[in-house]
């Protein structure tokens, strides 16, 4: 380990006292510097709104992510940064996009629905009306039970609008979880003391829906498809699924084929209006429905774009110290939370490095990922190309420091995990310790090499030092993550601001220190875990 050596900066300009770690350099003038930049003249906002105001939604392969990745381009060669290019991967679809969607019960009354389409599934024959049913799948059934039950439905969807499933009751939640997440619990989550500490990051957060699979019975993942082929060869005109959350939030995720031939026109509706629609058919009133949908697809976005740029580096410039994102989103909303401003974070902390004019040693490289929500690709695809894997490693791959990623919204940063040894981890910490004023309390080692969650395992999983951080969670499990509310209104400029100060000082120092951040030796690093389906 290095020697402790006191930035002259301290002594001179006598910033405020730090708690000084106990190896680490930490220059507490650039600190200063970096803080008074991030806070008074931020930009970071201005970035949020391009990427969702002006860009947002950005689905993956749809023209709207190739441009906000051109104007990051732009802006941050605006700014300085070097090498800024789009960089293509092979995504293999389509992009698509819904230009326009409504829908309205029409009897026994009249009304708008509230609703999103769900994406790569194909237009309505311009406006399209028909009686609803709604057909109600048996729990995980077996091959045989659903063809039976399809045997008995058959007769009813052709040229009906059909309600797939049972309509969710939500009740009125008395105790929502708390927005920020206690001093207490998060020191205690970054006490390196403490034998519970750490190990709870992104990629471990349960799937939705889980249930215990029933042997034999039809996947999960599969039996959407088998319905929407039912519905596709019976002649149904749209496919309607139900929200199943609170207060109008919409979950509109895709039809997994990626091809509109192979699915009906589809949407979510609300909760609040599949449930009245079905109550009301359950009376035996018919109810009558009418959509129009114009959804379009581009067979250019069958090539992606990661969105890449650097601050070269000087005696030690051929080491990379990267930082990122992801830029795609879900297309419900402008995806602000998820994740423009993970985004607009990391750009905005090498703005802050730019402007206060400091040289880093090692080379500084944002990169802003694509194809994240459809299963972490771009970023795999990445990792791949230029670094390989622990099994099977290229040039490069001695050559990265570690891999920052933000990826839970908006709340203030409070913690990170970080892939390697104990060391890694305690640099890190000794890094964030000036910052326990912004709320950040330290960092823990993490040995999975799961890929899941985000961008970070990417890195993680081809055995590099993937760093993600631990956020307050505000209201992204509740309200924003991937839904219809997920805009630039539920970002609060003061976390991201701090944020932004974190992650310019955390890049700043890790660039700078002799060594490169400790890693797992060969002989400790955590075996690949057993191949997965897809995400
Ligand atoms: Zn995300």
């Amino acid at each position: 380990m290095k020697s402790r050596v006191l930035a002259a900066a301290v002594l001179i300009c006598g910033a405020a006292t730090l708690p000084f770690a106990a190896e680490e350099r930490i220059d507490a003038g650039v600190n200063a510097r970096i803080r008074d930049e991030g806070i008074n003249r931020s930009q970071v906002m201005r970035t949020l709104h391009f990427l969702t105001d002006v860009y947002g939604p950005r689905l993956t392969g749809s023209p709207s992510l190739k441009a906000a990745g051109e104007w990051a381009v732009k802006t941050m060669e605006g700014w300085g940064m070097k090498n800024a290019h789009l960089e293509p991967w092979e995504f293999g679809h389509p992009g698509w996009t819904n230009d326009l969607a409504w829908g309205a019960i029409t009897a026994p009354v009249k009304d708008t629905l509230v609703l999103e389409v769900v994406a790569w599934t194909p237009s309505t024959k311009g406006i399209v009306h028909g009686k609803a049913v709604n057909i109600v799948i048996p729990d995980q059934p077996t091959p045989e039970e659903l063809a039976a039950y399809f045997d008995t439905v058959k007769s009813q969807v052709h040229g009906a609008i059909v309600l797939v499933g049972k309509s969710r009751f939500v009740p009125v939640n008395l105790s929502p979880p708390a927005k920020r997440t206690a001093d207490e619990d998060v020191k205690a989550r970054y006490d390196p003391n403490n034998p519970n500490a750490g190990q709870r990051g992104r990629g471990q957060r349960g799937g939705r829906g889980q249930q215990t699979p029933k042997p034999g019975a039809v996947p999960a993942r599969e039996l959407g498809s088998k319905i929407d082929q039912f519905l596709v060869e019976h002649g149904a005109l749209v496919r309607v699924n139900d929200a199943g959350r609170e207060h109008g939030q919409i979950i509109a995720f895709d039809n997994t084929t990626y091809d509109p031939g192979k699915a009906v026109p589809t949407v979510v509706v609300r909760n609040e209006d599949y449930g009245r629609i079905a109550r009301i058919l359950e009376d035996g009133t018919p109810v009558e429905l009418e959509f129009n949908i114009v959804n379009r697809t581009y067979p250019e976005g069958r090539t992606a774009y990661n969105t890449i740029a650097e601050i070269p580096g000087s005696d030690k410039k051929d080491e990379v110290v990267m930082l990122g994102g992801h830029l795609d989103s879900w297309h419900s909303a402008t995806g602000a939370t998820d994740n423009a401003i993970g985004c607009s974070i990391m750009m905005e902390a090498a703005r802050i490095l730019l402007k206060l004019g400091v040289q880093p040693r090692r080379t500084i490289r944002v990169a802003l990922w694509s194809g994240e929500e459809e299963g972490i690709l771009g970023s795999q695809a990445y990792v791949k190309e230029h670094f390989g894997s622990f099994e099977a490693q290229k040039t490069e791959f001695g050559k990265l420091v570690g891999y920052l990623n933000i990826d839970t919204g908006t709340g203030q940063l409070r913690g990170a995990s970080v892939f390697g040894p104990p060391a890694a981890a305690a640099t890190l910490r000794e890094i964030f310790a000036p910052f326990q004023d912004l709320g950040i309390y330290g960092a823990a080692p993490s040995s999975s090499r799961v890929v899941g969650g985000t961008d970070s395992t990417a890195f993680s999983n081809a055995g590099l030092p993937g760093i993600g951080f631990q956020q307050d969670p505000i209201e992204y499990n509740t309200h924003t993550h991937h839904t219809n509310l997920d805009t630039y209104e539920r970002v609060i400029e003061e976390d991201v601001k701090k944020a932004a100060v974190i992650v310019a000082s955390a890049i700043y120092h890790l660039s700078m220190r002799d060594d490169m951040l400790s890693r797992f030796a060969p002989g400790d690093m955590p075996p690949l875990p057993p191949a997965r389906g897809t995400q």
